[in-house]
């Protein structure tokens, strides 16, 4: 009855149990997966074009993958990180072969590794003899994490209210506005920082224009660059990271999600410069860059690096986007825009309809997307699908936007 009292969040009331209900969890559990597909208990398959937010890189039970977890599962877990851990070394010295950086920091979650890129802007300026930087500019409709400082650095008022006095030192700006960005530099600014492509936001494309702009203005004020690509890194965008696309690099990045292929992995890299500050005794943590993460983030590493492999994901990316734009035009009543680079594509749906709403009439029709904000369903596959993989989502993408046209047309229901 406690629960009925709290009006809080719109859990769906046949799915109670002992979690902490922060989530409206959708009463579906999966027991196994291949590839893009999983299968509920009951024996229902979905082609799951969600990826379970971006994690599950190369798809479900990807052998390479498994044979990386369970042969170092066999071997040896975990050692802290009081020990070296020669996995570990080897991930980063490939991050950092393949990245503007000179340093990676381990992580267990996207969160914590944005938390290990604030502290680091902040102790840079400090160790320049400038403490009083601390700010950092940040952007409406930013997503950063969950913990006290990253839901302050998103902006996001329902993610904070409630919370006690917002961490200091987030200053946000609207985006694609310049001269806010200006306005908002002071002598207190230590970093700007922002997801080359806003993933909870929408699907926002940042253009390489506005990026360079943003490298421009940090190198004039001596400020630091941060990009957040816990979402859109990793071969998520046709390229190893997204920064690649505007050919701005950052001097400080975030990774998580897709580096670990489904096992909790993330990494703060930096420039030798950005990490100035980072010496001996100044961050630490128990369980990131563990043996098992490090072999897994080694054996995603393999395949997303292999020849052709991140070729093979632009080339899906762009079928898949030209293949929506069709839908966009054949039914402009449900689909307004479709918007994303490589396997990040969103569809803004029209303002009749809710994106949760579409989102559950494609779960009807046996295929998962995710909604975002901006009223958007995004696709975040598994970066190993095809064009048969492709034709099937379209298929049945096409099937909800059928279905929900004649729900739109069905004369209003009487209460
Ligand atoms: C998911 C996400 C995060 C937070 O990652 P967690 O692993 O949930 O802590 C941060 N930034 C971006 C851009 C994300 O998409």
């Amino acid at each position: 009855m406690i629960l009925k009292a709290i009006p809080a969040l719109p859990m769906e009331p046949n799915v109670t149990s002992a979690l902490l209900p922060t989530y409206a969890r959708i009463d579906l559990a999966f027991e196994k997966g291949e590839g893009a597909w999983l299968e509920a208990s009951g024996g229902k398959r979905f082609l799951d074009f969600g990826g379970g937010i971006a994690v599950a890189s190369l798809g479900y039970n990807h052998p390479a993958l498994v044979k990386a977890l369970v042969e170092q599962g066999q071997k040896i877990w975990h050692t802290s990180n009081l020990f070296r851990i020669p996995e570990g070394e080897k991930l980063a010295q490939r991050l950092v072969d393949n990245s503007f950086a000179d340093f990676v920091f381990f992580t267990n979650s996207g969160a914590e590794a944005m938390e290990c890129a604030i502290k680091m802007a902040r102790k840079y300026q400090y160790a320049c003899g400038k403490p009083e930087r601390f700010h950092i500019i940040t952007f409406e409709g930013a997503f950063h994490g969950r913990t006290l400082s990253t839901i302050a650095a998103g902006g996001n008022k329902k993610y904070l209210e409630g919370f006690g006095p917002a961490v200091q030192g987030f200053d946000q700006v609207p985006i694609n506005d310049l001269d806010a960005v200006k306005a908002a530099i002071g002598p207190q600014t230590a970093a700007i920082l922002i997801e080359p492509i806003q993933g909870e936001g929408g699907i926002r494309v940042f253009e390489p224009a506005f990026l360079r702009a943003l490298r421009e203005l940090c190198d004039e004020h001596g400020l630091l660059l941060m990009f957040d690509e816990v979402q859109t890194g990793v071969g998520r965008t046709g390229r190893l990271f997204a920064y690649e696309l505007s050919g701005v690099a950052p001097d400080i990045m975030s990774i998580a999600k897709g580096i670990g292929g489904g096992f909790p992995l993330g990494a703060c890299l930096a420039t030798a410069e950005a990490a100035k500050g980072m010496v001996y005794g100044t961050h630490g943590t128990t369980f990131g860059g563990n043996p098992l993460a490090m072999a897994v983030g080694n054996a995603v590493l393999d395949v997303v690096l292999s020849d052709g492999f991140l070729d093979h994901v632009a080339r899906t990316g762009l079928l898949l986007k030209q293949r929506l734009a069709e839908l966009r035009d054949r039914h402009p009543r449900v689909i307004a825009e479709v918007r994303g680079e490589g396997l990040m594509q969103g569809l803004r749906i029209s303002e009749k309809v809710l994106n949760t709403d579409f989102a559950a009439a494609l779960r009807d029709q046996g295929v998962l997307l995710i909604p975002a904000g901006d009223n958007v369903v995004r696709m975040l596959p598994p970066l190993i699908i095809g064009e048969a993989e492709v034709a099937e989502a379209v298929k049945r993408i096409e099937a909800a936007c059928v279905a929900t046209e004649k729900a739109l047309d069905a004369p209003a229901k009487v209460q």
